[in-house]
């Protein structure tokens, strides 16, 4: 029989896990054709996770418990998920239930024809708060302008189904920046989708603030593109040539004017124009210079090859 791993990365959801255990547990008791393995990963919580998790683990012998030594945040969660869990067949999923798990029985279906991944399509963002919405919009505009040949799907987030040959791939990447939602088109193979309405938090808070949503964002462009990078080179070049062009140009008019002796009109309107001159190159000069630190920063990253993650207790 094929076993099935559900990921599950969880960081201070102590007052879902009750919900959450209820409602998986009422749905893979449904599933009677494969083997199960729920793997919690328990990103370093400061609530009571870790001990619910191992509370719930004397009664459900399925589940799986990966403990971090502290958190390290979402994505590395699901990178450790990956590297631990045994399936055949892994799904991930968020602990708050936004992520109606009903959808299993539809990935499972999918994966039945023959698609080595589903992915789970948010039709219905209508429980997140505007804002989010429409940042979450752009987001997947600009990525999937820019992402080029990996076609990254709109509205898809990390709820998905992978097939252990998938799985396999993505764990052998040697990079640290990763960002599973474009990791996997990455990767490629036989895909498909199904739809399903995002559920509200029915407890708890979210842990993604307008900061971590863009540091996602970064993390997304960067690891999946350079073009804002030739576009800031151009952009350099293309801009140190006009104003060195300009700057001749104010040099000429500087000594016409010192020889017909107009110095002091001539030195005003150089100065003028040599100032918005200046000011017009910095702004460019520093545009360019932000998106060279947003590479060279995930560069340094990658060269330290620190590990994504340290496992205090891996409780199998
Ligand atoms: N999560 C995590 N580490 C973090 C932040 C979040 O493991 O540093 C988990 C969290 O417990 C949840 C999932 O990632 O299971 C999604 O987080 P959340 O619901 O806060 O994000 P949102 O749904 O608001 O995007
Ligand atoms: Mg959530």
């Amino acid at each position: 029989m094929k076993k099935l791993s559900l990921i599950v990365p969880m960081y201070n959801e102590e007052e879902m896990i009750p919900l959450f255990f209820e409602k998986i547990e009422e749905v893979l008791n449904q599933i009677k054709d494969y083997t199960k393995e729920i793997v919690c990963v328990n990103d370093g919580s400061r609530d009571k996770t870790l001990e619910l998790l191992k509370e719930y683990k004397k009664k459900n012998n399925d589940i799986h418990i990966v403990s971090f030594s502290r958190n390290f945040g979402h994505e590395a969660a699901v990178a450790a998920g990956f590297k631990c869990a045994k399936g055949d067949v892994m799904i991930v999923m968020d602990a708050d239930l936004q992520d109606p798990p009903e959808v299993i029985f539809e990935l499972l279906e999918k994966y039945k024809e023959g698609y080595l991944v589903v992915n789970a399509k948010r039709v219905d963002r209508k429980s997140d708060s505007f804002l989010k919405r429409t940042t979450a919009a752009w987001y997947y505009k600009i990525i999937s302008k820019m992402s080029g040949k990996i076609k990254v799907p709109e509205n898809v987030g990390n709820y998905r189904l992978m097939d252990r040959k998938v799985v396999d791939e993505i764990n052998s990447l040697p990079e640290k920046n990763r960002v599973f939602r474009v990791l996997v088109p990455y990767a490629g193979f036989k895909t498909t989708t199904v739809e399903f309405v995002r559920a509200k938090r029915p407890k708890g808070e979210t842990h993604y603030n307008y900061k971590s949503m863009f540091k996602l964002a970064g993390d997304s462009i960067v690891s999946s593109t350079v073009s804002p990078l030739k576009w800031a080179l151009k952009l350099a070049i293309f801009f140190g040539l006009i104003s060195s062009m300009g700057l001749v140009a104010d040099l000429t008019l500087f000594i016409i004017h010192l020889v017909n002796n107009q110095f002091l009109f001539g030195f005003n309107f150089g100065v003028l124009t040599i100032i918005l001159c200046m000011f017009f190159c910095l702004s460019i000069v520093l545009l360019v210079l932000g998106i060279f630190g947003e590479y060279l920063s995930r560069i340094m990253i990658e060269s330290q090859n620190r590990p994504m993650f340290i496992i205090d207790e891996d409780l199998e």
